[in-house]
């Protein structure tokens, strides 16, 4: 996916900084890769296991941590619950601001954090309570799930817009003919929506590239549901007990989902998806 000017500028200055760290930690961009991580690809920074550098390195300066240099990029972190919860918590506020702030003894700095968190967990400590016939090893099935979703804070899982479980893949499913749509062409469907959206908030005259950026304000101008979405996230909110974040972030993503479909108006379809999403989250939370 390619950069846009600006989230290329602001990489390019995060990874500036991360260059001047000479602590050694592994897989930190180092000036001489600073070209390339701004001109290729987003940065995919996989399976973080290095959670002392999650925020800033170890240096007698601070300077970004992965949160940071996984600005406009995603940020992936495998087997979320082994994470410390201290260390999970810590993301909130990177989440919801798009800065990291780093508060030492006698100095506070901040860098640029505006990522795409991409996590991914087992079911369960022994990671399979939900294969059929599987018994977990030290309590049964539902507990076992129960107590390893607990380590996932309700706050964090509050700020994950989609929750999806994914059954393990069957030799059954790897015969089955590919799907009809590649990797490439919904690769240039989300390049399209992407761009709509820059396009959106250029008009508007607001410093936004994506509808997730958007405010509360923002959001009553530009993803205003039809009145069948409308009644259909109002008893939704009311079941669900969506605090006002997730009401926000149903919003948004029914805004993304209409985008994509290139539709200018959010209808009941699109806020029925976004609130599907939902649903795995709030059983995290109840575990939580
Ligand atoms: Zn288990």
């Amino acid at each position: 996916m390619p950069f846009r000017r600006r989230a290329a500028f602001g990489c390019f200055t995060v990874n500036m900084s991360a260059a001047r760290c000479q602590c050694k930690r592994s897989g930190i961009v180092r000036g001489s890769d600073v070209h390339l991580s701004v001109s290729i690809v987003r940065s995919e920074r996989k399976k973080i296991h290095v959670i002392s550098h999650l925020y800033t390195s170890n240096c007698s300066q601070p300077t970004p941590g992965e949160v940071s240099l996984a600005h406009h990029g995603v940020l992936f972190l495998d087997e979320l619950p082994e994470f410390q919860p201290q260390v999970l918590d810590g993301l909130r506020q990177p989440i919801e601001t798009g800065e990291a702030v780093i508060a030492r003894a006698n100095q506070r700095v901040s860098f640029p954090a505006r990522f795409q968190l991409v996590a991914a967990m087992n079911p369960c400590r022994c990671g399979r309570a939900t294969e059929p016939g599987f018994a977990c090893r030290r309590m049964p099935n539902e507990r076992c799930m129960a107590d390893y979703q607990a380590k996932i804070s309700g706050p964090l899982i509050d700020r994950m817009d989609m929750v999806i479980e994914v059954p393990a893949v069957s030799a059954a499913d790897l015969i089955l003919p590919a799907p009809a749509e590649g990797s490439a062409e919904v690769g240039q469907r989300v390049a399209a929506a992407r761009a709509l959206q820059g396009e959106r908030y250029r008009a508007l005259g607001l410093p936004l590239l994506l509808n997730a950026h958007a405010p509360p304000a923002v959001l009553d101008a530009v993803a205003t549901p039809d009145t069948g979405g409308a009644a259909l996230l109002r008893d939704a909110a009311e079941a669900m007990r969506l605090s006002a974040r997730g009401y926000h972030r149903v919003l948004k993503l029914a805004r993304t989902i209409a985008d994509l479909d290139g539709v200018a108006t959010i209808g009941r379809m699109h806020l029925a998806e976004a609130i599907s999403y939902r649903g795995a989250t709030d059983r995290i939370r109840a575990a939580a």
